[in-house]
């Protein structure tokens, strides 16, 4: 079967790969000049395979007020006054109540245990590791609120076997001691040590390499992605830059920019952009091995080789990047305050970069067949797109072949709660 797949972010490229060893022909269609070039360029490098809690909780109900004052440094919101963003964020909100927050952070746990069982096979292909490690991961909390949360969310990962331990500052800092030299003040720390970190670009441009070498897909770069070719209730390929390309299937995994051409066939992808930035500096005298996440501050450092890399903010402030200077200065600013050792700041070369991750209003990816025959999707992994990456490849994949795969969660609807029309029939691990 020849598949087209749309964009090569980290998403696109792991997908092309599970459909290549699935037997495909894969034609990779994306208008950058490279794979990796927008939301999985330089992101916080986190395996998160525990910590997989959504950004519709309880606490960012409890952050509304500040935000909606402009006091949050850490989320911005300047949306434009447009009806599907209002519509998404009523969505969101619906999400915030602490079962529904509960609900999303396990189907999420199980696509991200899946993610790394995946991922350390496919590491074994790759002729290098894209500065793969076994880091373990500290999520600092402010208040006993986050830390009466995290412990309900422990208690119920500790059920399913999966070590996301509260403990004091002090054992983090016994864990971690560059966390002795952070400004908090900090009332608690999570600890994973099952999560990973790695630079998810390499890991596309390894992917992609070896996918080139093997045979049997082809990379379309500079090549814009149009809309679709539609014969009644079936897509059969995609009108490009370059002209019309066929395909007895067509997976979107466009990232943020997913619903606008997905609108046109009324295929109704509830995804918004949600602003992020990263730098990555020399190390400091205190550069953390653990990954660590300010849960308040909502920026993580992350060590890639002799690299360290501050990710963070989340604007809503749809595909506009005018104010990305002011937030990545904001971003250096806070970094330096809270963590002054853990990176070498006066570099001159901070590399700095901004990124819309593909966000739902339950953070859980769309990933399945639509109501269109041969139009799939994988797309909406908002904050977790490199941990789950490949467990939603493996998925799609499954769903493009026609297989029942029994190592995999069942799929259910969109919630029929959500204020979108039903029209897809994409579907979601639950
Ligand atoms: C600051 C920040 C930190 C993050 N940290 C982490 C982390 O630590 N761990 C984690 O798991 N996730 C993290 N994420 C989220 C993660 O980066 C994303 O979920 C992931 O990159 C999404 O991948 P994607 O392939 O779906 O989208 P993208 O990487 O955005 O890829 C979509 C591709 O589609 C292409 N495209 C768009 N329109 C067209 C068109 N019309 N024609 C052709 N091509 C098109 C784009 O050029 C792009 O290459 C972070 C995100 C941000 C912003």
């Amino acid at each position: 079967m020849h598949v087209a797949v749309l964009g090569a972010g980290v998403v696109g490229v792991t997908t092309a790969h599970f459909l290549a060893e699935a037997g495909h022909d894969v034609t990779v269609v994306e208008k950058a000049t490279g794979v990796a070039e927008a939301c999985s360029h330089a992101n916080g490098a986190q395996l998160s395979y525990s910590y997989t809690d959504a950004m519709a909780s309880p606490s960012f109900l409890l952050r509304m007020p500040g935000l909606l004052a402009g006091n949050d440094a850490a989320i911005r919101v300047r949306p434009p006054l447009d009806r599907d963003l209002l519509q998404w964020g009523l969505a969101f909100l619906a999400q915030c109540s602490r079962s529904k927050a509960a609900a999303n952070m396990l189907a999420n746990l199980e696509l991200a245990s899946r993610s790394a069982q995946l991922l350390r096979e496919l590491r074994n292909l790759l002729p290098s590791d894209f500065h793969y490690r076994e880091a373990g991961k500290l999520v600092l909390l402010r208040t006993a609120r986050e830390l009466d949360d995290a412990r309900r969310a422990s208690d119920i990962k500790a059920e399913l076997g999966i070590r996301a331990s509260v403990i004091t500052i002090a054992e983090a800092a016994d864990i971690e001691p560059a966390i002795a030299y952070m400004n908090g003040p900090y009332a608690g720390a999570v600890y994973s040590p099952g999560d990973d970190v790695g630079d998810a670009r390499e890991f596309a441009a390894l992917v992609a390499e070896r996918l080139d070498h093997k045979g049997h897909t082809r990379f379309q770069f500079e090549t814009e992605v149009l809309g679709f070719v539609r014969e009644s209730n079936a897509i059969r390929g995609v009108k490009t830059s370059h002209g019309d390309l066929e395909a007895d299937a067509t997976v979107v995994c466009l990232g943020a920019w997913s619903p606008g051409l997905l609108k046109d066939v009324g295929v109704t992808a509830p995804i918004n952009p949600a602003r992020g930035y990263s730098v990555t500096l020399p190390p400091g005298s205190r550069m953390p091995s653990a990954s660590v996440t300010d849960f308040g501050r909502r920026f993580v450092i992350s060590r890639l080789g002799e690299k360290v890399r501050i990710a963070g903010f989340a604007d809503f402030v749809g595909f506009s990047t005018v104010k990305d200077e002011a937030r990545i200065e904001q971003l250096m600013a806070i970094a330096r305050n809270t963590a002054p050792e853990a990176a070498d700041y006066a570099c001159p070369e901070i590399n700095p970069w901004g990124g819309n991750r593909p966000l739902t209003p339950d953070g859980r990816p769309l990933v399945g067949p639509t109501h269109l025959d041969g139009l799939f999707l994988n797309t909406g992994h908002g904050s977790l797109g490199w941990t789950l990456a490949c467990a939603t490849a493996e998925q799609l994949t499954s769903a493009v072949s026609g297989e029942a795969s029994s190592n995999q969660p069942r799929r259910t609807q969109y919630p029929s709660a959500s204020p979108f029309p039903a029209e897809t029939s994409s579907s979601r691990p639950g």
